[in-house]
């Protein structure tokens, strides 16, 4: 897809909030090695240049869910390492030890296969996933996890051995049933057996509620980094955690119209009055979704209602008065006194807030900013 440079449109990511959130997660969780989940192009906010944020701000790796997001990084000459969260086919094995890429293992067949494909020139990084009631992926049996780490251990010219891995269902709310059921059964599953380089077993709602009962040192989140407090209020208000992008556009057609005129596809609005009305070349095909007729979006510190449908390309809000065209305005992020996060997005659209940004279309120029 195109990358539109020469819109005004674009989502900043801030190289200074990326930093206070790692600053803050290590703080908080006493964590020492972070790995930035940045699958899904940085959950929507744009791989590359959060990537880059994230390794200037002190991430200790990255972590992606499939292997062609890894080689990008790597194409960029991103040379921190990198974690697969996801399976990777196995016949990729030399490929990701050949460029330093950590695979998520989750089946002896697959360690079997691709003990007989790699050329041990370079062995590969492994971390075991372990499924502890996530139910999605990962060994769930003692004797058959002991089995893998064995092999992988007497396989050490073609394996190293480097982690191992669960995920939590629900580690972010107030009731801790089933984060401790699961906690119960990583040590059951675990205890005793060799240990790695390294445990990773803490998202987000692990690492900033439960970090003194989890194995710590090393953290896997994206949501807390990425300034969104995970439990919504419920566990903390989030006031240390800083908002790390924001969307913004212009105003590019300006006009005022009598009261009785219909705006955009179906005429689902019609002035009421004399009105101020401005057009913003952002739609739906950029992942500004429909839902979000009638939200307010920010221009010179004050709100401005998207007024009529959202088209695919454009929008049309109702403006306090006449602006210039080129007046900045301001999607999600602050302007003025005023602020619009990605969770009240998420709110007006009944979407969660990854939905909304992980939606947001490769159109959208990224940039950073400080
Ligand atoms: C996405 C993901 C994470 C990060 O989750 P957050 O809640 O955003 O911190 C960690 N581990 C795995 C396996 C994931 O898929």
């Amino acid at each position: 897809m195109v990358e539109a440079v020469t819109r005004p449109t674009r989502l900043e990511i801030s190289k200074g909030a990326v930093a206070h959130n790692i600053r803050t997660v290590k703080d908080v969780s006493g964590a020492d090695k972070v790995f930035l989940t940045v699958k899904s192009n940085a959950y929507g906010m744009g791989l590359v240049p959060m990537a880059q944020a994230a390794v200037a701000g002190g991430v200790y790796g990255l972590g992606v869910a499939v292997l062609d997001e890894a080689l990008a990084l790597r194409h960029q000459r991103i040379t921190a390492p990198i974690l697969i969260l996801g399976i990777s086919p196995v016949q990729y094995a030399e490929l990701m030890a050949v460029q330093h890429i950590m695979a998520t293992v989750v089946s002896l067949d697959w360690l079997r296969i691709a003990e007989e494909n790699l050329t041990g020139e370079q062995p590969l990084p492994v971390t075991i996933g372990i499924d502890t009631g996530m139910g999605r992926i990962g060994f769930r049996d003692r004797d058959t996890l002991a089995e893998a780490i064995q092999f992988v251990r007497n396989h050490n010219d073609k394996f190293e051995y480097v982690g191992l891995s669960t995920h939590f269902a629900e580690s972010d709310s107030a009731d801790t049933r089933y984060f401790e059921m699961q906690l119960e059964r990583w040590h059951q599953l675990t205890d005793g057996l060799p240990k790695p380089k390294y445990y990773h077993v803490a998202n987000s709602g692990a690492t900033m509620y439960h970090a003194t009962e989890v194995p710590h040192e090393v953290v896997r989140v994206g949501t807390v980094i990425y300034g969104v407090e995970p439990s919504r209020g419920e566990l903390a208000d989030g006031k240390n955690l800083r908002p790390v992008m924001a969307l913004r556009s212009e105003i590019n057609f300006v006009k005022r119209l009598p009261a009785g005129e219909g705006i955009s596809y179906s005429h689902k609005y019609t002035t009421s009055t004399d009105e101020w009305i401005g057009t913003v070349p952002i739609g739906y095909g950029d992942g500004w979704v429909r839902k979000l007729m009638g939200f307010n979006v920010i221009i010179d510190g004050q709100y401005a209602p998207i007024v009529g449908q959202v088209a695919m390309d454009q929008l049309m809000i109702r403006l306090p008065h006449e602006y210039p065209e080129g007046t900045t305005v301001t999607l999600i992020g602050k302007d003025g006194g005023l602020e619009n996060t990605i969770e009240d997005v998420a709110q007006h659209a009944d979407l969660a807030p990854w939905e909304v940004t992980t939606g947001l279309q490769a159109r959208i120029h990224r940039v950073l900013v400080n």
